[in-house]
């Protein structure tokens, strides 16, 4: 047997189903999804593709979705190419494994993040160092300067909401000429400033977006990669390679028809926003410490409550939180902004378990 298969491929643990749990009527708090509808042109966009009887489904999809992606560069001021799309954010995360970070050096990833890095290192045998984060959970970007085979920063955070100013992203970014930084602003548009406009400046800087939270698209699957043109080709290249074919038709329309409706977007950020503060200010009258986020959802911490058994008793009732059994974050739950019923829910539920 490979070497791949048996050291690599078996030490993978194959997604936690209990995350997407199947029951009726839950107050899905768990996954960082919109509590918001998309907006009803992505509904109509979707009817129009789809016409009466589906005809157009016989058909293959634009394998370029160049329309979309002149949409979406043009909503940031960019050229079509240099935006990459995929299927959500994860895929264009494996496509920049695979064509852009460096094999003979560590990657750089805080210790606490997104818990796919590690994961996507051990499948593409990249190898990587986890650099600490200090004790408020903030990425301490003097730690990035050593050599390395690139840099990926959740910016915000994640499960922590942390955001980091522009000035550091682009301190990381000038500092590392010699590999790619990737910046993974799947979160960015509930409080953090994008590094979009700084790739014209920077040849060796990826920025990497979802439609699955501020644009309510998460079953759509679709995300996209923004950089220099020679870093969007090379991601077309490793794409061509295993499915040229990255997003399907409805995808397509449903996507450019969330980027066309900008006051929605915006709206639906501005009610996130606006219900993250009601919450936080809600579970701290509850004694939970709550971490300063610039995320959809909020990361948290009870100092007299054991922060899993909380999530199992909120299981009990169908309320889906997030606890990670991982070192130094134990004690936390991290937990989506859900619509003003879920969050009342969450809270009337809590206030039984701590008060
Ligand atoms: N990056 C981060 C930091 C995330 O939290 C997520 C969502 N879990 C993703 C990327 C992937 O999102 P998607 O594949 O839905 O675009």
């Amino acid at each position: 047997m490979s070497r791949y298969w048996s050291d690599i491929v078996q030490q993978l643990t194959p997604y936690v189903p209990g995350e997407q749990p199947v029951l009726a009527h839950p107050v899905k708090l768990n996954t960082n999804e919109s509590p918001c509808p998309p907006s009803p042109r992505v509904v109509e966009a979707i009817r129009s593709e789809l016409g009466d009887n589906g005809e157009s489904l016989r058909r293959y999809p634009d394998p370029t979705a160049r329309k979309l992606r002149e949409t979406v560069a043009a909503h940031h001021g960019i050229s079509a190419d240099q935006v990459f799309a995929g299927n959500g954010s994860d895929e264009v995360l494996a496509h920049v494994f695979l064509a852009l970070l460096k094999h003979d050096k560590p990657i750089l990833f805080p210790d606490i993040t997104y818990s796919f890095y590690p994961t996507y290192a051990r499948l593409y045998d990249v190898a990587y160092r986890a650099v600490p984060v200090d004790d408020a959970f903030a990425i301490r970007v003097d730690d990035y300067f050593a050599p390395n085979g690139g840099l990926l920063i959740a910016n915000p955070n994640a499960p922590t909401g942390h955001a980091l100013p522009l000035a550091d992203i682009e301190r990381l970014v000038a500092g590392n000429t010699e590999s790619v930084v990737v910046v993974d602003e799947a979160y960015v548009d509930f409080g953090a400033q994008s590094a979009v406009s700084l790739i014209a400046k920077y040849p060796n800087l990826l920025v990497v977006h979802t439609t699955s939270k501020s644009r309510s698209l998460a079953g759509m699957r679709v995300g996209f990669a923004f950089g220099n043109a020679t870093l969007i080709d090379a991601l077309n290249r490793v794409k061509d390679s295993f499915n040229s074919y990255p997003l399907d038709r409805l995808a397509q329309a449903a996507a450019q028809a969330a980027y066309e409706d900008d006051a929605w977007f915006r709206a639906s950020c501005a009610q996130v926003i606006a219900s993250r503060e009601r919450l936080s200010a809600g579970l701290r009258e509850l004694g939970f410490v709550v971490v300063p986020s610039a995320a959809n959802f909020v990361f948290v911490s009870h100092p007299a409550h054991d922060a899993g058994r909380l999530a199992a008793q909120l299981r009990e009732k169908e309320i889906i939180v997030r606890h990670f059994k991982l070192p130094r974050i134990d004690a936390y739950l991290r937990i989506s902004i859900g619509t003003d019923a879920e969050c009342a829910a969450l809270l009337e539920a809590l206030r039984v378990y701590v008060g």
